[in-house]
């Protein structure tokens, strides 16, 4: 079984903690570095391979110039993304733009910034040339739907709100071809957190074939299909992470036996990951402030679901460890909760761990993607910073935690203090 770890000694994490108090977020800039590397390793067998970091994940611009020093680009969906992406110098085409019910002035941000646009539906071809006129290369967001034959592992897209249909599909680029687009792609995003490569290899089946399609009945031949995100991490000790050599020949399989003799070699590949790129080399770190003896056993954290909101919202399994009592037999079992007045505000429900006392750090594991970038501040909860593990050792803060003064920047506090008139109800109109 594999080991969950976490960087930072007890004896530095105490150090840390002295500058920057618990609840915060870690990330490592080293290991997210050599991940990076692994991946473009992998898939340097194709021809033009880019993977475009799904901003949402971790939408921190310190982390975005690491990933595009590392040859990185970014997938935006909205206007705050773009900017955090222009922020770190990520521009133009290294910019996919996949979004969903767009805003017309989104779609100008992303023509402003020169970013690959990727259409989510067919009317989005008329929406778009109004708003802005349309580019001369654009992209496609397949949904597959009910598939001939099924596959077990795809899921359910026919209840999925994105993409367009394959008949949409396959019209769309005919009328964009009619309509003077010159460079096209094809984009699908039908998984979440999939460990299985096989899956994936699937996945890029059905974008080849529908590539070939395309060909056939249109004349529009594809610089890239892009894969999408969905490419899982094992959150649980025992799971097997994508051996991304074995995914990548996989895929490049499925290439040699279906793009390369339809002649549309060479054909390039793109990614939009988010988890697997950041996901195990983030940590909450937090501390225990209470222990609770009731019906069950209870230990409350300076940390809650406004933090991260994957336990609560989905029951997701995040490993959590107690620096300092690594070797301590798990022989206590504890509800592991934050302080909203929300009874799903649990990292962990009925988790065995060693004995735990206040004070004590509880470390949760990958927890480098999708969130604090999910946090929230319900119940007037202020969400916590991130720091960056340099890999010479150095700690830098690169977000500070919320303060009161930011939970109030969107009032309008002089016109609060104006608005205190008692109010008769006989005057209602
Ligand atoms: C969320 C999302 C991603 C990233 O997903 P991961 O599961 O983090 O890899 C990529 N593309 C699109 C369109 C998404 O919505």
């Amino acid at each position: 079984m594999k080991v969950k770890t976490f960087p930072l000694s007890k004896a530095r994490l105490d150090e840390a903690v002295r500058r920057f108090p618990t609840p915060f977020y870690l990330y490592d800039e080293g290991a997210i570095r050599e991940n990076a590397r692994a991946v473009l390793r992998a898939f340097s067998m194709f021809p033009a391979f880019k993977e475009y970091f799904a901003v949402k994940a971790l939408p921190n611009p310190f982390i975005l110039k690491i990933l595009a020093a590392e040859g990185f680009g970014t997938d935006c969906s909205s206007y705050p993304e773009l900017l955090l992406s222009d922020m770190a110098g990520i521009r133009g085409e290294d910019v996919m733009f996949t979004s969903n019910e767009t805003p017309a002035g989104e779609y100008r941000a992303a023509r402003d910034l020169g970013a690959i646009i990727n259409l989510d539906d067919f009317t989005h071809i008329d929406f778009l040339e109004k708003a802005t006129g349309l580019p001369p290369v654009l992209s496609c967001r397949y949904n597959p739907g009910p598939l001939k034959g099924g596959n077990a592992i795809i899921g359910k897209p026919e209840e999925a709100k994105y993409g367009f249909t394959r008949d949409q599909i396959i019209r769309a680029y005919g009328l964009l071809k009619e309509k003077g687009v010159r460079r096209f792609a094809l984009h699908t995003m039908v998984a979440s957190n999939e460990l299985k490569e096989e899956y994936h290899v699937e996945t890029a089946r059905l974008l080849f074939e529908l590539a070939v399609e395309i060909w056939e009945k249109t004349g529009v031949r594809l610089e890239f299909v892009n894969l999408g995100g969905g490419v899982g991490i094992p959150y649980r000790p025992g799971e097997e992470a994508v051996d991304y050599g074995r995914l990548a020949a996989g895929i490049r399989e499925v290439y040699e036996g279906i793009i390369v003799p339809a002649g549309l070699h060479p054909l390039g590949i793109r990614t939009e990951w988010g988890r697997a790129i950041t996901g195990p080399y983030g940590w909450l770190v937090s501390r225990a402030i209470h222990t609770k003896h009731i019906y069950r056993e209870y230990i409350g954290l300076d940390a809650s679901m406004a933090d991260l909101m994957r336990p609560g919202l989905y029951g997701a399994y995040h490993h959590i460890t107690v620096p300092g009592k690594e070797e301590a037999p798990a022989e206590a079992v504890y509800d592991v909760v934050g302080g909203l007045c929300e009874n799903n505000d649990k990292f962990a429900v009925q988790r065995p761990l060693p004995r735990i006392e206040a004070g004590d750090y509880l470390v949760i594991h990958d927890a480098g993607a999708h969130g604090r970038a999910m946090g929230f501040n319900y119940n007037g909860k202020l969400r916590c910073g991130e720091l960056l593990l340099r890999p010479d050792g150095e700690i830098l803060p690169i977000r500070r935690s919320e303060t009161v003064e930011d939970y109030f920047a969107t009032l309008d506090r002089a016109a609060l203090a104006e608005f205190d008139g008692p109010y008769d109800l006989k005057e209602r109109p």
